[in-house]
């Protein structure tokens, strides 16, 4: 529990420990107010002041992912100053994050089949109208949409993918650049620095953003909603669990031998960032923290894995994707058959790639896994009730799966400083970083 020890700073304790009272607090806090139940609170305290705070915590965190990214990827990529490690690094990860999004599906499915839920199911009561479907792209569209046809665009629209192929092609044209580009690797090295104390700010925040939003989703989820999915919750929390506490630390265990434990407890603050926002795009600056600071990795190869990952990986994701369809087949009664479980496998990896990791993305991606199976997408409103939290969870998860690709990697690379891993403190935020040096006199 290294994070959570006390620290110097105004309340004698780390950010981590901070943040997760909050969360704590905003659990208690939410259940009571959805018990209690007051018309004037949920609208005044719940959908508006939370909201409200929620709300801003949230973008701020989205308003640091292309900046930081745009400079820590340049920076990167010139500090790599090897195209070739660039192709490696680049190919390693993109093989690793197709891996364990397939190995998280597949076990998804087979624990679900071997459980069972949703048989015997009753439909009646449900609301099925408002649930519309997307088409699923082809490979082929997946791909072509990474070239960019207007950078600014990308970068207004936080396009992640076109962003970071933009940035690597600019990257290169600096290396090509030789001695010239000097000054202006020291500008992109200041401009890095810079956004990591712009972070440093809005993590100094998150104590009161975190509790805002944990508080809202508690009031407003009533228990009840629960119940009558309960076969699905909790066949989705185990193969969460599994995927998160055997296959991944297994991985990253078997393929660089970092330990596990170490390595779980300083993910921790990006976890909870990840669970509170529901979003591993609006989580990027924390995980990449995480990651530099905590794990170690050195910044060319988190700063291109991170983002990356973050919009190509999302094992949570493809572990629900997994799950549901199994339990919408069990609720209709219809048997998929091997086939159809392949398709499901391959599709729910293919939606991964093209998709953005954000709030509910997850049940935009599972309308084009069921329609590609002709399972009925109308189902989908039997699940609904309980996505948000569900997503938090695997959004938890998301970001656990890409940090262990990105030490992975680095580990492969040489690309991480085992010093900073073996050091429980490395890394950890205090209230000192945030202060603003007195002027000399
Ligand atoms: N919220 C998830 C993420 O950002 C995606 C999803 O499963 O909906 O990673």
């Amino acid at each position: 529990m290294a994070d959570t020890t006390a620290r110097h700073g105004d309340t004698g304790m780390s950010l981590t420990m901070k943040i997760m009272i909050a969360m704590g607090a905003g659990v208690v806090l939410g259940v009571i107010l959805n018990q209690i139940n007051i018309e004037f609170l949920n609208q005044h305290l719940v959908a508006g002041f939370f909201g409200m705070v929620g709300t801003m915590f949230v973008n701020a965190l989205k308003m640091l992912v292309v900046p930081l990214v745009f400079f820590s990827l340049l920076g990167g990529v010139t500090g790599i100053g090897d195209i070739r490690v660039l192709g490696r690094v680049g190919t390693k990860s993109f093989a690793l994050y197709l891996t364990t999004t397939a190995i998280a599906i597949a076990v998804a499915i087979t624990l679900a089949t071997l459980v069972g839920p949703g048989k015997g199911f009753d439909m009646t009561g449900i609301d099925t109208s408002g649930v519309t479907g997307r088409e699923a792209p082809t490979v082929w569209q997946v791909f072509a949409a990474i070239v960019p046809t207007n950078p600014i665009a990308a970068f207004a629209n936080g396009e992640m993918l076109q962003v970071i192929f933009y940035t690597v092609i600019l990257g290169i044209a600096v290396l090509m650049m030789g001695d010239e580009a000097k000054p202006f690797n020291a500008a992109v090295s200041f401009m890095n620095d810079l956004m990591m104390k712009v972070v440093s700010i809005v993590m100094a925040f998150a104590p009161y953003g975190v509790f805002c939003l944990i508080a809202k989703t508690f009031a407003e989820q009533g228990i009840g909603l629960f119940i009558p999915v309960l076969a699905y919750v909790i066949t989705l929390v185990a193969a969460l669990g599994i995927h998160l506490f055997i296959t991944l630390p297994g991985m990253l265990k078997l393929l660089s031998g970092l330990n596990p434990l170490t390595f779980m407890r300083k993910m921790r603050s990006a976890q909870v960032f990840a669970f509170s926002t529901a979003s591993s795009n609006a989580t990027i600056p924390v995980t990449y923290r995480c990651v530099t600071e905590r794990v170690g990795v050195k910044k060319s190869v988190a700063s291109f894995c991170v983002p990356f990952g973050a919009t190509i990986n999302m094992d949570g994701t493809a572990i629900m994707q997994g799950v549901a369809t199994v339990f919408l087949a069990n609720v209709y009664g219809i048997d998929l058959g091997l086939m159809g479980y392949l398709t499901v496998i391959g599709m729910a990896v293919l939606a991964s790639i093209g998709t953005a990791g954000v709030p509910g993305v997850g049940l935009v991606m599972l309308t084009m896994v069921l329609s590609q199976v002709g399972l009925p997408i109308e189902g989908i409103a039997i699940i609904l009730g309980v996505d948000r939290l569900m997503d938090m969870i695997r959004t938890a998860v998301n970001i656990t799966g890409d940090a262990v690709v990105t030490s992975i990697v680095a580990k492969g690379e040489g690309q991480i400083d085992m010093t900073t891993f073996e050091d429980p403190d490395a890394g950890i935020i205090d209230d000192h970083e945030v202060e603003i040096p007195h002027a000399a006199t």
